[in-house]
């Protein structure tokens, strides 16, 4: 059955967490923005609330899905809920949205691909009793960003453990993360085959972050470039252990944690992105109802932008609700999971330039619709740049037909 509906409790979850975007986030949005840093006694008090980002609603392992019944899965709403929540998230700001405390991206990697002793260990650090923590999630680098197969950073099997030398940039929490999920390889020349995922602890000898980037939009969020020279990391770190590495059909076991991520992440990225253009729409349709006259041309022509972005914000939506709807079921969702992530940042700059636009010079000024234009790009580019995006949906509409992409 197809139902737009949401249940009681999904609307309560949605309602609960506007009234935090509304009342918490905004007063401190602009603040944040300017100060390119969310206050610590802001996050020390949400993180007494026991508020925190959630990505790991997706990290259930396929042999965990296997187990269940169909039943049992279609009872799961942890990806619906996600998504309806990164939505009102986003609206209230989305760079404070990703400062929240908690494992954040590193979360689903751990959560899917970790060992039991391992998600233990990683996850129940974050406690609302203590000083807000965070885990990051460490894939991208000078040489590697869309092509992963690229990756630099090594890892060289010593006893005990592994050596890892690289360089990892653009990663969100990287500073401030008590651990960060890091991607390396163990030969160069195996491809994917060579990726291994490994949990490093903040404070490991050699692990040290060099610089904080200087971004156009999402500046409250950390952005780190971090360095590893000769770090120890032990076996134990290894995510899912040696044997996650061993006996499987195509050797790709690290690669295949990190895009099992994305597939786990794209939809709340484009729920926030959803976010981000319904925040700049409703700010610019209120201006217009009260500043402009309600008649004549420039009315008329501001009133079907907003119908188009109307239009645009309810379909990134629903593109977005299929993908975590296919989650909770325990389908598999990549293709779905690019088409929402790929079509809400286009929108989200879609939308947030057309409001620039009605707003005129207004909306240039330390003004919020300007914060959105500038956070939206980022939408647009970061979990996979759009041209990515297109590539993945093109191979799983066409492959399996023969044509390759
Ligand atoms: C604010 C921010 C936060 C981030 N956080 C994280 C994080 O926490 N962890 C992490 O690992 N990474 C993170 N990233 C990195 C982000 O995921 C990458 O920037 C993104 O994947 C693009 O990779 P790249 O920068 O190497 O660009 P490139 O891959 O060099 O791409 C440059 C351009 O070439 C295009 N292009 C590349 N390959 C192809 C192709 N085959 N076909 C068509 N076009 C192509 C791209 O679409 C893009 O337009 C973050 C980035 C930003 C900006």
């Amino acid at each position: 059955m197809i139902t737009y509906e949401l249940t009681p409790h999904q609307s309560q979850v949605k309602e609960v967490v506007h009234w935090f975007a509304e009342n918490e986030m905004r007063p401190v949005s602009m603040i944040a923005d300017q100060l390119k840093k969310v206050p610590d006694d802001w996050l020390d008090k949400v993180n007494l609330l026991g508020i925190s980002l959630s990505m790991s609603s997706f990290g259930e392992s396929n042999d965990d899905k296997k187990k269940k019944d169909f039943k049992k899965a279609k009872e799961r709403q942890g990806n619906r809920l996600g998504v309806i929540a990164s939505e009102e998230l986003g609206w209230g700001d989305c760079a404070i949205a990703l400062t929240l405390p908690g494992p954040g991206l590193g979360g689903p990697p751990v959560q899917h691909s970790g060992t039991p002793e391992q998600k233990e260990r990683f996850l129940s650090i974050f406690s609302r009793d203590e000083k807000p923590k965070w885990g990051a999630y460490a894939l991208t680098e000078p040489e590697a960003g869309s092509d992963v197969s690229g990756l630099q950073t090594t890892a060289v099997k010593v006893d005990g453990g592994y050596v890892i030398n690289g360089q990892k940039i653009f990663i969100t929490n990287g500073k401030r993360a008590s651990w960060v999920v890091v991607f390396a390889t163990v030969d160069r020349n195996l491809g994917r085959a060579g990726h291994r995922a490994f949990v490093i602890e903040k404070g490991t000898p050699g692990f040290s972050c060099s610089r904080l980037a200087e971004k156009m939009g999402l500046r409250a969020s950390e952005t780190a470039e971090l360095v590893f020279e000769d770090c120890f990391v032990p076996d134990e770190n290894l995510l899912g252990g040696e044997e996650a590495y061993v006996n499987k059909a195509n050797g790709s076991g690290g690669f295949r944690v990190a895009m099992k991520t994305f597939d786990n992440t794209r939809p709340i990225i484009a729920a926030m992105a959803t976010g981000i253009a319904r925040a700049s729409y409703e700010y610019t349709l209120d201006f217009v109802k009260r500043e402009y006259p309600q008649h004549g041309n420039h009315y008329h022509q501001a009133l079907r932008l907003f119908s188009e972005m109307q239009q645009k914000i309810q379909g990134a939506r629903l593109l977005t609700w299929e993908a975590a709807w296919k989650a909770d079921l325990g389908k598999a969702n990549a293709k779905e999971a690019a088409m929402c992530k790929a079509y809400g940042g286009k929108i989200a700059l879609e939308v947030t330039s057309a409001c620039q636009e009605i707003l005129g010079p207004y909306g240039l000024e330390g003004h919020l619709v300007e914060k959105l234009y500038r956070d939206a790009k980022i939408y647009d580019i970061f979990e996979g740049t759009n041209q990515i995006q297109q590539l993945i949906i093109a191979r799983h509409l066409y492959e399996p037909y023969g044509l390759r992409v």
